[in-house]
């Protein structure tokens, strides 16, 4: 199928050139399992790793693991430069932006798997100038391998989406949304995507992902990271998607909007609205490691093959536009001195045309296609409705930064999810070597702490609420210190602060410390003063 394109096409140059066509069955190299079956089937773990194989000795790539699945898979990864790079000092030297992109972290949701391959033989096949020139890519394609391969019908693993006909499941083996686990890390894939966070230190993560709800006019939806303490997400947000959404208009015609779904199907005009700001999803945990993340979700009721250009031709032009504007990309902004660590959903300033497909009753229990309910057609017909479009949040709870935490030392598995994020944690009597052993310090104490009702990936999250008060608190030997100026220290104030909305009393961390009356195990010192 012919896709028009007007630039940047299939070798992804940075500037523009004139019309050129989508690579869709490549001349050169090998097919994914989607392009040798005419996008009726989607790759199985052997498919993918036979096929990196097949890619094996190009001058631009480097293969390696992230790490293993619950069940023992590798999970591969490539990166894809010119000069090639094979260690992150490499990749450094090069000054140029490192984009991270992972596939199919919920396994029934396969056209990132499928892109990813695609664009990685198309770049590296390409002996012209592209866009490995001027950028790092690290690709990991089949992220969730261990759901990937639970294959069953799309209609039991994928209930709303437009084939291929078996997929894999969303969870891991462990039965974990890898998508709500970022903070917690209990996954060993969430702890093999944080090492390679803290080796390469990415400039921009890019999660490819397919939607499932609401009938709506775009190929494909997106969000930056959405949480307000992210020091680049108004960026990402105004600058970054605006751009990217000409292109894939104008060069793909592609449509493309904010994800979201529409709050009412039967009165459209109540409005969008996206999903959640809080850091257990991973673009925007991304935004709190002060980086660029990228939520990409191709149309389910699109067909598999349409969802694969989709997703190839925004990853294309997300590698094209950070190429491009290299240093805006690779910027460090510092965060605020006062963190937002709760928020709210709010709209954008004016109500928004948003491009509803109409659907109709049947009147009868046949199903129309895949992904459609029974009894419910899709007519091709679009109807563009004003409304508000709930796509940022405004901040609820913000606490002014402290220079530290004083964390016990009998919380060593604290300190472990801390350390596996890549925050640095001292310890009193070792380091920091000048550090008062007696200390001003903010204390929480404890009004009430109330886990859920309902359990939600294993856990029933905790909330606190109380007051801050000053007190002398001595610092004893072997308490655990994290520094909240070091580079992921909006992070560490994130998950460590007693009302935040994703931090780790959140996910149980500190249950059996939390006593009404008592006060929160961990105190901090310096910064202004946290209001009571
Ligand atoms: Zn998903």
């Amino acid at each position: 199928m012919r896709v028009a394109v007007r630039c940047a096409a299939a070798i992804f140059l940075t500037g523009c050139a004139q019309g050129v066509q989508t690579n869709v069955s490549p001349a050169i190299g090998p097919r994914t399992r989607a392009e040798r079956t005419n996008y009726l089937e989607t790759s199985r773990y052997a498919d993918v790793m036979s096929f990196l194989d097949s890619l094996r000795g190009r001058p631009e790539l480097t293969f390696g693991v992230i790490g293993k699945t619950n069940e023992g898979r590798d999970i591969p990864y490539v990166i894809a430069s010119r000069p090639r790079v094979s260690t992150p000092a490499e990749a450094r030297a090069l000054n140029r932006p490192i984009v991270y992109i992972q596939g199919n972290i919920h396994a029934g949701e396969v056209e990132g798997k499928e892109a990813l391959l695609a664009i990685l033989r198309d770049l590296s096949t390409s002996s012209r100038a592209n866009v490995l020139d001027s950028v790092v890519l690290i690709a990991v394609p089949i992220y969730n391998a261990d759901g990937n391969e639970r294959f069953a019908h799309q209609e039991q693993n994928r209930g709303s989406q437009n084939g291929p006909e078996m997929v894999g499941v969303r969870a891991n083996a462990q039965g974990l949304d890898l998508n709500r686990d970022y903070i917690k890390a209990e996954a060993p894939e969430t702890r093999a995507s944080l090492a390679m966070f803290n080796a390469w230190d990415p400039d921009v993560f890019v999660d490819l992902h397919t939607t499932d709800g609401s009938y709506h006019g775009y190929a494909l939806t997106y969000a930056p990271p959405l949480n307000p303490a992210s020091p680049l997400g108004e960026w990402t947000r105004d600058s970054v998607m605006p751009v990217l959404r000409q292109r894939m208009q104008s060069r793909h015609g592609f449509a493309t909007f904010d994800y979201g779904d529409f709050i009412d199907d039967d009165t459209l005009s109540k409005g969008w609205v996206t999903f959640d700001s809080r850091p257990r999803f991973g673009t925007n945990y991304y935004g709190l490691r002060g980086r660029v993340g990228i939520l990409s979700e191709a149309y389910s009721h699109d067909p598999f093959e349409r969802r694969v250009k989709s997703t190839y031709a925004f990853v294309k032009e997300i590698l094209s536009l950070a190429a491009e504007r290299s240093a805006e990309f690779r910027r460090r902004v510092a965060p605020s001195r006062n963190v937002a660590i709760r928020s709210e959903m709010i709209a954008a300033p004016d109500s928004i045309g948003v491009v509803a497909e109409v659907v109709e009753r049947t009147g009868d229990s046949t199903r129309t296609q895949p992904g459609v309910p029974k009894g419910r057609r899709r007519t091709g017909r679009y109807t563009t409705v004003k409304m508000p479009v709930f796509e940022r949040f405004k901040p609820t709870l913000v606490v002014p930064m402290p220079t530290r935490y004083v964390i016990p030392a009998s919380d060593t598995q604290v300190v472990r999810v801390l350390r596996a994020h890549g925050i640095t944690v001292g310890q009193a009597g070792q380091s920091p070597p000048n550090m008062q052993l007696v200390a001003e310090a903010y204390v929480f104490a404890i009004d009430s702490a109330v886990a859920a009702a309902r359990p939600f990936q294993g856990h029933r999250e905790m909330r606190l609420k109380g007051a801050w008060r000053k007190e002398t608190r001595r610092i004893t030997a072997g308490s655990f210190v994290v520094d909240t100026s070091q580079p992921l220290g909006l992070l560490a104030v994130y998950m460590l602060e007693p009302q935040s909305d994703d931090g780790l009393v959140t996910w149980n961390f500190f249950d059996a410390e939390l006593k009404p009356g008592g006060t929160y195990p961990v105190f901090k010192t310096g910064g202004a003063p946290p209001t009571p």
